[in-house]
C-alpha cells in the first residue's frame, strides 16, 4: 500500500512502466484519466491506419485480403490478446462489437442447456449486457429465455440448478469493484451452469486466467485498455473443449468453414472461426492489432501493481484534503476487490467533471452521480495524479462546479 507522503518524483523514478508513455500521442496540456473509456492512441496505430489507407487499401487494392492478411486478422488480433487473458491462440477472435458477440454467446449458451432457460445476471450490470438478454427473450418465449437479474449480494444464492447461464462483468463499469472469476465459475459449474464473462472493464489491465480458471465464455473490449481506438471491434473467448459442439446463431459467411467455397448451406467451422458473422471491419482491426504491440514485453501483473498504486496514491491525496471531504469513495479501497477506476459520489459529479475537463484533466461521469476516474498505468504519472488532486482542490474549494457552463448536459457524457 501505498501513501500519499512518499513523493510522486520518487515514484515517477522508480517506476519501472514509466518509458511505455513514449509510444502515445497524448496532447499537450492534458491529464487523461479515461484511458478506461477510451484509450488513448499508441503511436503504433496511427502508423499503421496511415498504413491501411495510404497503401495497403489504396494501392493493393483488393489484392490486400492476401497481400496484407486482411483475411487474417480476426484470427491474429485473437492470438495476440489470448496471452493477456490467459487463453490458448486458438480459443480468442476479434470480431463485432461486445454487444453482438454476447448475443452470439448467449444464444449459443441456451442451446448447450436444454431443459434450462434461465439467464441469471446482475442489475448493475453494464446496461448493454442486459438488454443483449433482454432482446434474446424477447425473440424467444418465455419458457425458453428468462432473465433474472439481482443484486450483487444475492448471486450465489442464485447459482440453482434452474440457471442456464451466469453472465457477469469482472469489474463494475460504475464502482470498480471485481467479481472473482475463479470463484464464481467453479460454484456455477457445480451447479451445472454455463459461465460468460464481459472483460470490458479488466482484459488490458487485470490479470486473467479464462483457462486456468476454467471459463467456458468470455467478450471483451477493443477500445478501452487495449487502446485499440474509437469503436474498435471486440473479441470472443470460447474454451476450446466447446469448439465442437456450437450453433452460433448469427452464421455469417465468415463464420462458414470454406466461405470462398460459396456453398447454399451453411456449415460452421469448427475452429474459433465459428464467431466470425460477416466481414471484418479492416482499418479498425488493423489498428488494434498495432495498438496490441504496446503490450509486446509487458507483464500483466506489473501493468496492474502500477494501476493499484496509482489509484492508491490518488486516493490517499484526495482523503487528506480538507476542501475533498465532500467527495465520497464508492470503490472498495482492498486490492482484491477493486479494478483500475475510482469512483466519487457528489451531487454537482457532473459539473464538477466538466469543471475538471476545462482544467486540462479529463475524467468521467456516471449517473445519477458519480464522477470516475480511470488509472491506466502505460501512460500515466505519478506527478500528474498529483496534480490531478490539486486541480481537483481548486475546483472544490472554489465551487466552479456551480457555473452554469459546467451544468450543461452534452449527449455524450
Ligand atoms: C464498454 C462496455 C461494453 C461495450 O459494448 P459495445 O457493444 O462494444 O459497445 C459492454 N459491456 C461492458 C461491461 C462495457 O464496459
Amino acid at each position: 500500500m501505498i501513501n500519499g507522503r512518499i513523493s510522486a518524483e520518487l515514484l515517477d523514478s522508480r517506476d519501472g512502466l514509466s518509458a511505455k508513455k513514449n509510444e502515445f500521442v497524448l496532447p499537450e496540456g492534458v491529464i487523461y484519466l479515461d484511458g478506461n473509456s477510451l484509450g488513448p492512441m499508441p503511436r503504433a496505430a496511427q502508423i499503421r491506419s496511415r498504413e491501411v489507407v495510404e497503401n495497403q487499401w489504396s494501392n493493393d487494392l483488393i489484392t490486400s485480403w492476401n497481400k496484407h492478411q486482411w483475411i487474417d486478422l480476426p484470427e491474429l488480433v485473437g492470438a495476440k490478446i489470448a496471452p493477456l487473458i490467459g487463453a490458448k491462440p486458438t480459443e480468442v477472435i476479434c470480431c463485432d462489437s461486445v454487444s453482438v458477440n454476447l448475443f452470439k454467446l448467449l444464444a449459443l449458451g441456451l442451446q448447450l442447456q436444454p431443459g434450462r432457460t434461465k439467464i441469471l445476471s446482475q442489475r448493475d450490470n453494464f446496461p448493454t449486457d442486459l438488454y443483449i438478454a433482454q432482446g434474446l427473450q424477447k425473440i424467444l418465449s418465455s419458457e425458453q429465455c428468462e432473465l433474472i437479474a439481482v443484486d450483487e449480494a444475492d448471486i450465489e444464492s442464485f447459482l440453482t440448478e434452474d440457471i442456464a447461464i451466469l453472465t457477469l462483468t469482472q469489474v463494475n463499469f460504475r464502482s470498480g469493484q471485481v467479481h472473482n472469476i475463479k470463484k464464481l465459475t467453479e460454484k456455477a459449474h457445480q451447479k451445472g451452469i454455463l459461465v460468460i464473462w464481459d472483460l470490458a472493464h479488466s482484459a488490458g489491465v487485470m490479470p486473467i486466467e479464462l483457462d486456468q480458471w476454467n471459463v467456458d465464455f468470455a467478450v471483451g473490449c477493443g477500445y478501452k485498455y487495449f487502446n485499440g481506438g474509437p469503436g474498435a471491434p471486440a473479441f470472443v473467448f470460447a474454451a476450446e473443449r466447446w469448439h465442437s459442439k456450437l450453433n452460433q446463431p448469427l452464421a455469417g459467411w465468415m463464420g462458414h468453414i470454406s466461405p470462398f467455397d460459396f456453398s447454399p448451406e451453411y456449415e460452421g467451422a469448427q475452429n474459433i472461426k465459428q464467431f466470425l458473422c460477416g466481414t471484418p471491419s479492416v482499418i479498425s482491426m488493423a489498428v488494434l492489432d498495432a495498438a496490441l504491440d504496446v503490450y509486446r514485453d509487458l507483464s500483466i501483473d506489473d501493468v496492474r501493481c502500477k494501476a493499484l498504486q496509482l489509484a492508491d496514491f490518488f486516493a490517499f491525496q484526495v482523503s487528506q484534503s480538507n476542501e475533498l471531504d465532500d467527495l465520497v469513495l464508492i470503490s472498495p479501497t482492498k486490492h482484491e476487490l477493486r479494478g483500475s477506476q475510482l469512483a466519487y459520489q457528489h451531487s454537482y459529479a457532473y459539473a464538477i467533471c466538466q469543471a475538471l475537463i476545462a482544467h486540462g484533466v479529463i475524467a468521467d461521469f456516471r449517473e445519477p452521480n458519480l464522477l470516475r476516474f480511470g488509472f491506466s498505468p502505460l501512460f500515466l504519472t505519478f506527478s500528474e495524479i498529483e496534480q490531478s488532486v490539486s486541480i481537483l482542490r481548486k475546483i472544490m474549494s472554489e465551487k466552479e462546479y456551480l457555473k452554469e457552463e459546467f451544468n450543461r448536459r452534452q449527449k455524450v457524457t
